[in-house]
Order: structure tokens, then sequence, then C-alpha cells
């Protein structure tokens, strides 16, 4: 007998746990990622011969089975545990950077890059790059106003209680500025969560083990994000140096990259782990569902592989 073919649409964690567990189950997977590399939001970006992560900067375990996920990566020495300052209980980090964790999890998954798939009909998936992929059953893990958009070109009917879940579901943006600098003699040990300040998060790179330069990554809050997201790049980068000059000189500034998260986090989520759609072989999943995070979107990928096996 031929093995069902499972397409999965996106790289990230929740794509990749659903290939990893469907793969041991015999099936035939492929996923396909728009991005350079795997990971989406789990991203690390090198730069003027230092790495930041950009995106997720550290998880929480609470889950048994993520647990047990993480004790094999933090054995393989991909995470290890960390402390976040005024944060009681533990953290986890990649100290070679946040995306080592997708990389790990891909070792052994046909994973096709820069491949982004732009219509969907009849059991076929095409890509932008002109290739087609069919499919037995799809899963799609992307941010779902992006999912909505490729539901739109491809003209796919949601029923409506369907259409309501994922118009339901929102996301906060992030401006994200990397920054290296020439010399450290900041107070920003641990990371630090900031509030009532156009700046919600700043780290030390070189902290969570990712270089040895001094490298800061600095988060907008979701207000200040929300309200300059259309806003020219440079201004806002300068904006949110500024407003963290009590502990980063500007004058210590070497070099910066700035990153703006359309969908970072999601704020308003479905419940359950997944969604199925009822008159199509499609499961959307990812951290739009449950709990919102790098736990959310691992257990749902784990969720909708266990649906499908
Ligand atoms: C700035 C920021 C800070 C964060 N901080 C934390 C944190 O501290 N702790 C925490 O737990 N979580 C954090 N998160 C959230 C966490 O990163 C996400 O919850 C998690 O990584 C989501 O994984 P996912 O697989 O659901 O989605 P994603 O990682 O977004 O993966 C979806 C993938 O789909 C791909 N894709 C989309 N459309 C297409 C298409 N048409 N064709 C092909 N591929 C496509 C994308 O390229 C992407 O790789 C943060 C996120 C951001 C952005």
């Amino acid at each position: 007998m031929s093995k069902q073919k499972i397409l999965i649409i996106g790289a990230g964690i929740a794509g990749l746990r659903a290939g990893q567990v469907l793969v041991q189950d015999s099936f035939a997977v492929t996923i396909v990622d728009k991005g350079r590399g795997v990971g989406g939001r789990m991203a690390t970006r090198r730069f003027a011969d230092t790495k930041a992560d950009h995106g997720a900067q550290y998880f929480s375990v609470k889950s048994a089975i993520f647990q047990e996920f993480i004790d094999e990566a933090v054995q393989k020495q991909v995470v290890k545990s960390w402390k976040v300052t005024d944060r009681t209980h533990l953290r986890y980090v990649c100290p070679d950077g946040m995306n080592a964790l997708p990389k790990f999890m891909a070792q052994g998954l046909d994973v096709k890059l820069t491949e982004k798939i732009v219509r969907i009909a009849h059991g076929v998936a095409f890509a932008e790059s002109g290739e087609q992929y069919d499919f037995d059953q799809l899963i799609i893990s992307a941010p779902i106003p992006q999912v909505l958009q490729l539901f739109e070109d491809s003209d796919i009917l949601l029923e409506d209680e369907e259409k309501n879940i994922l118009n339901s579901i929102q996301y906060d943006p992030c401006w994200a500025v990397m920054a290296k600098l020439k010399y450290s003699d900041s107070t920003i040990t641990g990371g630090r969560i900031l509030a009532n300040s156009p700046v919600s998060w700043i780290v030390d790179n070189a902290e969570k083990g990712l270089t040895e330069h001094p490298t800061l990554t600095i988060h907008a809050s979701a207000d200040y994000s929300q309200s300059h997201l259309e806003e020219n790049a440079e201004k806002v980068a300068s904006e949110l140096i500024a407003s963290v000059s009590d502990m980063v000189n500007v004058e210590q500034i070497d070099t910066y990259q700035i990153h703006r998260w359309r969908y970072a986090l999601a704020s308003q989520r479905a419940s359950g782990t997944f969604l199925q759609l009822k008159n199509y072989p499609v499961y959307i999943g990812g951290d739009a569902f449950g709990i919102g995070n790098v736990e959310g979107a691992f257990l749902s990928g784990q969720a909708i592989a266990q649906a499908i096996c």
C-alpha cells in the first residue's frame, strides 16, 4: 500500500513537530516554508560577525510531553535552562541561537525552503516557484491572516463556524532591534522585562551564549509596535534605542538592524489545539491555538499529527 502523502506548510515549531511524529508513523511527509531557514518565529540573525535572537527569546515548559522532548534537546546541548530576571520559574534558551531547536527538529525531515505556497486546489498546493505538491492531507501552520489570504486565493470555502473561529484570532506585532555594542558596561543581566515604556524586553545575546560580542535584542511593546507599525524603520529604531538610554549609551552601538514582525504573538487565540476543516483534508494549527507560545505551537503540531495517525 502506498504511503499517505502529508504536506505541511510552515517549518516553524508546529509544522516541524507534526512532521517528526508523522514520519515516525510512516507517512510520506514534505514540509515547505517560504523562509530561507527553518524555525519561523524561532529566529536568529547573523550580522556584523555576531548573532542575535530577534523572535522568541526563551520559552517555558509546562506539559509532560514537551518536557520530555526538551530534556532530550538539553541532553544534546541544543537547549539549556536559563533564568530571566524578575521571573521565578525556569526558562529555556538555545545557546547557539533560538533557531537551533527547529534545526534540530528538522534533521531527517524533507524540508523545502524558499517555497511559498500561493494556491491550493483539489489536493495540490501550488508554489510561487511553479512547483506543485500533491497531498492526501494538508497541515497549515502559518499565521492565520496568511492562511485566510491563501484560502481566498484558493477558492476554499469555509463553513461559517470555521470563518468565525479563524477571524477571531489576532496577533500583536513587534518591532525588534538587534544592536551590536562596541563594549559592554550595561546592567542588563538575565534579560529585562520593562513596563510603561516603548520597549518591553531587552537582553544581551552574549549572556545567552550566542556570541562573544555584546549584542542586544530590544523588543518594542505591543502598543508601541501597533501604533508605529507602518512607520519608517530607521525612525523606529532610533526611538527604541533612545528609550533605553538609561541602560545603553548610543555611543556604545557599533551597528544595528531592525525587523518588523507583523504577527508576533497570538493575543487572541482559538480554544483547542487545531482546526480541522469539515469539507477539505486540511488541518490548521500553530500558536494561534491553545497557549500561544513556543510550547503551544509544539502541542498543536503534536495534536494534529496524532489526529492524523
Ligand atoms: C518578537 C517575538 C517574541 C516572542 N517571544 C516569545 C517568547 O519569549 N517565548 C515564547 O514561548 N514564544 C515567543 N514568541 C512566539 C513564538 O515564537 C511562536 O509562538 C512560535 O514560534 C510559533 O510557531 P509556529 O510554528 O506556530 O509558527 P511560525 O514560527 O510562525 O511558523 C510558520 C511558518 O510558516 C511559514 N509560512 C507562512 N506562510 C507560508 C506560505 N504561504 N508558504 C510557505 N510557508 C509559509 C513561515 O515562513 C513560518 O516559517 C515570540 C515571537 C516573536 C515574533
